[in-house]
């Protein structure tokens, strides 16, 4: 008996439904796989969900979407990493930038040579060894240098996109009804289950049943089938993450808008400013617990400018599924869980996710390890997301309540990591984990963690190179900076690139 899966039925039309059905389309094409995605105007998607980072470039390759036409129908704009504006104290920044950045000597990891420079008496602005910072502070945009082979400051560059969520749900629509997904516009009220638990079938509103082997919620925050039909349950984090809500409004365009996402922290939680073509995507996230509703959107249109749109109110709460994949049904998206978007994880989860499902993906029997297996890297990675979220705010010089209270609860696990780097300067590094040991360099130190040693081996190295070798890179950081164009006429170059295509 033939146990491949022959029909997929994917419960939601947001970001994660599209962005399912486009991958399910483009791997099963030619296979006789159906793909039907059911959607309700009744139910309005989230759709703030606008900031990414680079493995969004990495999705666009698999479905051979190509970007500039991609950027132009979602009015996107590139992104270079996220600028943290007032975190350690009112007035001060850092950046978590993307990319790899400073050399390595003798595989010895960059940020301790920069901890020896800083005891020998120097002071390196961390910044200058990181093109994509740099560029960021200087509006400018640069690409990868395919020459460089991954190696320098101009190889290591990666970028990744700003974009309208409800543009590109359209646009992954189009491609993906082109390439044989159906879509079907009904309400769901429910699963119909089989005796051994797993989902045999929709229950749409009006009468008739979506039959299907897999399924794939996608149902956002209320998780459809995962949590309403088979009751996985939800792993509650907000003693570590008590942001509860968002209060999300539009300003106008910049004519020059910066190649970064903008971070902004707020007595109560932080202030996001997306810069797209057409518009400026601005929200406020907070913890009801510090701040009411009236307070925190006054605060948000004080600092983000006149409001174009009605404020948008959410509410969620952060955690996990207990399970993302339970029986036959893969969670993704809202309907997995939630971290606050303070490093546009949410969409790159999706995308983790369907990548993991294709590694594990089912076929009739659904076997039990399989899916433990899928659970397991998948948790793993959501959990050290979330440690690294957690991170941001320890410790803070920032006096307000919420921020004390915030800095005193962290996972055991990161009171582990922090513990190593405060005694050594190491910052673990598990593969399969979606920020590097930079990624954690550039945060702690922008948040003021010093370790107390660095790693004794690079004292074996002369000290006099590793200088020149330290200063040589931040030369060439400058040097990049001067030779690359704006922003803004990276876009328009772009733009004009690809209309005649699209
Ligand atoms: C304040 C905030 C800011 C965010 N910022 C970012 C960010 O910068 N970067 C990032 O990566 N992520 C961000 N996210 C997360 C991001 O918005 C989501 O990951 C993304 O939009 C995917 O949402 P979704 O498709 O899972 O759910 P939704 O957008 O909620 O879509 C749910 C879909 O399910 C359908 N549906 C639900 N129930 C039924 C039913 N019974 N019958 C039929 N259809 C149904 C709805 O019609 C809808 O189409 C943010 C989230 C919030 C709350």
């Amino acid at each position: 008996m033939d146990r491949a899966i022959g029909s997929i039925a994917i419960l939601g039309g947001g970001t994660a439904g599209w962005m399912a059905a486009a991958v399910l389309a483009q791997v099963l094409r030619g296979t006789g796989t159906s793909i039907t995605l059911v959607e309700s105007a009744d139910i309005p998607t989230v759709g703030v969900g606008e900031a990414t980072i680079p493995p969004i470039v990495d999705f666009l390759r698999l479905l051979e979407i190509d970007q500039a036409e991609f950027m132009v129908a979602t009015e996107g704009t590139f992104k270079l990493g996220i600028r943290f504006d007032d975190w350690t104290t009112p007035g001060e920044r850092y950046w978590h930038p993307f990319g790899t950045f400073g050399p390595t000597i003798d595989r010895r990891p960059f940020h301790n040579m920069w901890h020896r420079l800083r005891a020998a008496g120097d002071d390196p602005r961390v910044e200058a060894y990181s093109l994509s910072a740099a560029l960021g502070d200087a509006g400018r945009m640069a690409f990868a240098d395919p020459r460089a082979g991954g190696v320098g400051p101009s190889g290591g560059l990666r970028h990744a996109l700003h974009f309208d969520a409800g543009l590109v749900a359209r646009f992954l629509r189009t491609w993906s009804e082109r390439r044989g997904v159906t879509r079907l516009e009904r309400k769901v009220e429910g699963a119909v289950l089989r005796d051994d638990g797993f989902v045999e079938a929709l229950a749409l509103k009006g009468g008739g049943h979506l039959a299907a082997d897999l399924f794939i919620d996608c149902s956002g925050f209320r998780g459809v089938l995962i949590e309403e039909a088979l009751k996985t349950g939800y792993e509650d984090w907000s003693r570590w993450l008590p942001c509860d809500r968002a209060v999300a409004g539009l300003t106008a365009r910049d004519p020059n808008p910066p190649p970064f996402t903008q971070a902004a922290a707020r007595p109560a939680g932080w202030r996001w400013r997306i810069p797209l073509r057409h518009r400026t995507g601005n929200g406020y996230v907070y913890s009801s617990a510090h701040v009411g509703d009236d307070e925190a959107l006054a605060d948000l249109a004080r600092e983000a400018g006149p409001l174009l749109s009605e404020p948008r109110f959410l509410r969620f709460k952060g955690g996990r599924r207990k399970a993302f994949w339970s029986r036959n049904v893969v969670a993704l998206g809202l309907a997995s869980g939630f971290l606050e978007p303070l490093e546009s994880t949410s969409i790159h989860f999706v995308t983790s996710g369907l990548m993991k499902l294709l590694d594990h993906f089912p076929d009739k029997d659904f076997d039990p390890a399989n899916i433990a297996a899928y659970n397991a890297a998948l948790i793993a990675e959501y959990e050290a997301a979330r440690d690294f979220i957690v991170l941001h705010y320890q410790p803070t010089r920032r006096d307000e309540p919420f921020w004390r209270e915030r800095a005193a609860a962290i996972p055991d696990t990161l009171a582990e990591r922090l513990e190593l780097y405060r005694g050594t300067g190491r910052i673990p590094f598990r593969p399969g984990e979606l920020f590097t040991d930079l990624s954690w360099f550039y945060v702690l130190e922008g948040m003021g963690v010093r370790p107390a040693a660095y790693d004794p081996l690079v004292n074996f190295s002369n000290l006099a190179e590793t200088r020149a070798g330290l200063v040589g890179w931040r030369g060439r950081v400058a040097q990049g900076v001067a030779e690359a164009a704006t922003h803004e006429a990276v876009l328009d170059a772009i733009a004009a690139r690809a209309r005649p295509a699209a």
